[in-house]
């Protein structure tokens, strides 16, 4: 199989590429499962945007909640892209929610303006549902569902394509223009607010083939995920409530990020985190509590029906009752490194959206700045192919092979359960010195022990992907001596 452009990844900044790629280029964009199945589809709070020229804010606010870690010439670019991306999204159908006034914008931690542009409380599903229609009208994409990229086909200091499986069968498909859009890396840990197939794939996959890497200790954790005392799988209730106004508090109603700081709730979400994991230690809780009790009930419904019906299901009334929270994992600030244009450190591929590391996040992600990386990132890397020599000669250097049908996946399914809990427990919001070599001891004798195996599945794959991950995670968090950001550092 060949194509002029293989993309590994449906979410927003996969999609967003292979739309904006030259209709004269064939593109084969590949999703692991469904193309809803994206982090995408799940971003609740919105996508933030500078429509009113006051640029300095929003990159001082991006640079101050990053602890000054960001790049700020690629902050700059970001930000200053942002007027376009919202234009380039609603010329492709995207609706944003208005008012009388103009866009109904909203506040998130770390934001010192409403700037933030949302569709309800489904900004992402109401983004790529729009998106989705063009992208089936355009001849020159393919999409391949339930086709998992499982390693890149590189020789030297270049990329010919990758190795996919589908249908059981290992295959080639070379390209000239390969591009990392995997997305980020919750399935690597037991809770998350991530699609659980994701275990980082596009990251690991670079790192095995020493693509440089940067920043991977810096994982950010969300402050409010449900917590649900019987085990259940939490979801992601959006920082955009604490926008609008509810407070964080003790079940005695203390509100407790008073004595934290002064923006409150609103202080950056590494910030909030940190203080709710404090006070459940103080405490000996297993979480905090979400009041929306004093906010006007029909607004806050109107606003966030998602959020709403889902407290229901788990029988919290979000107009009487207290929301149970905790900090979960949420999304990785480092990754596959790459220059303003998206490219990598290997000639002919490119990364863009939560796998790449253009450098806008630091140490901190400012909320809602994500999907808007993904935009105006996977724009660049469109650019830069439609730019670029189309005529690189291709190596041919994949491998074919039929798997067994009847795979024995449960060895792999109970590694990665192993790997998974290794991670959560070492790699969690503190990390202690002793804790972190143990963990990269294991992990590297686990990744050793599956390389000396050739029994190749997707088992195998995302076992293989989620060791990597958490190698890379590991090595850089023994790596940074300081507690910055995310990013906190016990001392012996
Ligand atoms: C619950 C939730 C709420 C969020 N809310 C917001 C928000 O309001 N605002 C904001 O800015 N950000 C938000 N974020 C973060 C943001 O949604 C993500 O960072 C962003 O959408 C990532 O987009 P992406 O295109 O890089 O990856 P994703 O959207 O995660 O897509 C990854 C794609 O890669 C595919 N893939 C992965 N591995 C392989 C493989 N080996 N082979 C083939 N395909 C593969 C997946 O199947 C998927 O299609 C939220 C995240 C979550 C989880």
């Amino acid at each position: 199989m060949y194509a002029d452009v293989v993309i590994i990844g449906g979410g927003l900044a996969g999609i967003i590429t292979a739309l904006q790629i030259d209709p004269h280029l064939k593109v084969v964009l590949l999703t692991k499962n469904k193309i809803k199945d994206s982090n995408s589809y799940l971003a609740q709070g919105g996508i933030a945007a500078t429509l009113d020229d006051n640029y300095i804010s929003h990159i001082n606010d991006t640079m101050e909640i990053g602890h000054q870690l960001n790049n700020k010439e690629i902050v700059t670019f970001l930000v200053n892209e942002s007027k376009k991306t919202i234009n380039l999204l609603e010329s492709l159908g995207v609706i944003f929610d208005q008012t009388e006034q103009g866009y109904r914008l909203t506040c998130e931690g770390g934001h010192q303006h409403q700037r933030i542009l949302h569709i309800k409380d489904q900004t992402g599903k109401g983004i790529l549902l729009a998106l989705f229609d063009v992208l089936m009208n355009r001849h020159n994409i393919e999409l391949m569902e339930d086709t998992a990229c499982v390693d890149l086909l590189i020789h030297s200091t270049e990329c010919h394509g990758v190795q996919i499986i589908k249908d059981n069968l290992l295959q080639p498909l070379y390209a000239r223009h390969t591009v990392l859009a995997t997305g980020g890396i919750g399935g690597i840990y037991v809770r998350s607010t991530n699609r659980s197939h994701l275990y980082g794939d596009g990251i690991a996959m670079a790192f095995r083939h020493q693509v440089q890497l940067c920043d991977m200790e810096f994982v950010q954790f969300h402050p409010t995920a449900f917590y649900d005392a019987t085990g259940g799988k939490s979801f992601l209730i959006s920082e955009a409530v604490r926008g609008e106004g509810a407070h964080l508090v003790h079940r005695d109603g203390e509100r407790f990020m008073l004595r934290y700081h002064e923006k409150k709730e609103l202080a950056g979400r590494d910030m909030v985190s940190q203080a709710i994991y404090k006070e459940m230690i103080a405490c000996n809780q297993p979480c905090v509590y979400l009041d929306m009790r004093h906010l006007d009930t029909a607004y806050m419904t109107d606003r966030f029906p998602y959020i709403q019906s889902r407290c229901l299901e788990k029988g919290i009334d979000i107009s009487k009752d207290l929301i149970p929270v905790s900090p979960v994992q949420h999304y990785v600030m480092g990754g596959v490194k790459t220059d303003l244009n998206g490219c990598t450190s290997i000639l002919g591929l490119y990364a863009c959206g939560e796998c790449a590391h253009t450098g806008i996040h630091g140490a901190n992600r400012l909320a809602s700045n994500s999907l808007l990386e993904c935009v105006v990132f996977g724009n660049q890397v469109a650019s830069s192919i439609n730019k670029s020599n189309h005529t690189r000669i291709i190596k041919i250097i994949g491998q074919n092979r039929q798997l067994k049908d009847t795979h024995d996946n449960s060895r792999y399914e109970l590694l990665l359960d192993k790997v998974k809990a290794i991670i959560s427990e070492y790699c969690w919001l503190s990390r202690n010195p002793c804790d972190l070599e143990t963990a990269y001891s294991l992990l590297t004798t686990y990744y050793q022990e599956m390389l000396d195996s050739e029994d190749y599945s997707i088992a195998y794959y995302n076992c293989l992907n989620a060791i990597s991950t958490g190698i890379t995670i590991c090595k850089a968090s023994i790596h940074r001596k300081e507690s910055i950001g995310s990013f906190i550092k016990e001392v012996y």
